[in-house]
């Protein structure tokens, strides 16, 4: 199942979506939440109904909605670095035994095709495309073993990167905490959908020009370990979103190094999921 969250008009509500349609649970289904999180959080009880509704009605075209970031405020938004052989050998770095964290703040949450901001101070702001786990079930201390039962879905993302910022010091969390630059969507697509998600191309664009593409077969540490690892720390919950790292091919790394500008088009693709766009606009 395909879970959106989306605007019309005034009005923001979570759907269904099926092809080129979306159902509006606030419609088709009246008592259930109105907001993604709380769906996610009791959704072992919901997903009968919520089911029962995508299939009451035909729903309305995607095209006359604004498609917003699946979870608006994310209790949590966990980001791990060099997570590809590829993007690691690029940095020069040795590929890590440890799983290195940063958080991205909240005011990152971007819609899936809004504008992101290239901010007055930096001209290195650069894409980095990720498979972003969202987080299912209350959980801590989860074996690898039992971290598929805490996975909810997955989604697309991008974890914009303001590199100048991001390596002035040791911390990288407020190069990595620019408003907008977490660009998420188009939706959530269910974990049972997904099935196993190290099997996933995952591709980035800019301009049309292909500047990522790989496969998440290649993550170093794999999705049920982040989580397992995770969880040792800290408890997760419903509605936490996990970006699993990205791939080569990023602006910093090329030679020379290519950052984003005004009007660039930024475009993140992972089979089985779908595709987010963003143009790059002046703050
Ligand atoms: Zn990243």
């Amino acid at each position: 199942m395909k879970l959106a969250s989306f605007r019309k008009g005034q009005e923001t509500s979570i759907g269904v979506v099926n092809g080129d349609r979306i159902v509006d649970l606030s419609v088709a289904a009246p008592n259930l939440p109105r907001e993604m999180t709380s769906l996610i959080a009791d959704f072992d009880a919901l997903c009968e109904v919520v089911r029962a509704a995508a299939r009451s009605q035909s729903g309305q075209a995607l095209s006359d909605v604004e498609l917003l970031a699946p979870i608006a405020r994310p209790g949590k938004i966990l980001a791990i670095g060099l997570n590809y052989a590829d993007h690691i050998a690029e940095t020069g770095r040795p590929v890590p035994t440890d799983q290195t964290w940063f958080c991205k703040t909240a005011n990152t949450v971007n819609g899936p095709f809004s504008p992101v901001q290239l901010p007055r101070v930096s001209t290195m702001v650069d894409y980095e495309a990720e498979l972003v786990v969202v987080i299912g079930k209350r959980c801590r201390h989860v074996s690898k073993d039992q971290a598929k039962d805490v996975v909810f879905g997955y989604t697309a993302g991008n974890d914009v990167s303001v590199r100048d910022w991001q390596y002035r010091t040791a911390q990288w969390v407020l190069g990595k905490s620019f408003d907008t630059h977490a660009p998420m969507g188009p939706w959530i697509v269910t974990a049972d959908e997904i099935g196993d998600p190290h099997t996933l191309g995952i591709r980035c664009f800019v301009n049309a020009e292909k500047r990522q593409d790989s496969n998440t077969k290649h993550l170093i540490f794999g999705v049920y370990d982040l989580i397992s690892y995770l969880s040792q720390a800290m408890t997760l919950e419903p509605g936490d979103v996990l970006f699993t790292g990205t791939p080569g091919g990023v602006g910093m790394a090329m030679s020379p190094q290519r950052f984003l500008a005004a009007g660039d088009v930024v475009r993140v693709e992972i089979d089985r999921i779908g595709a987010i766009e963003a143009t790059v606009t002046a703050e």
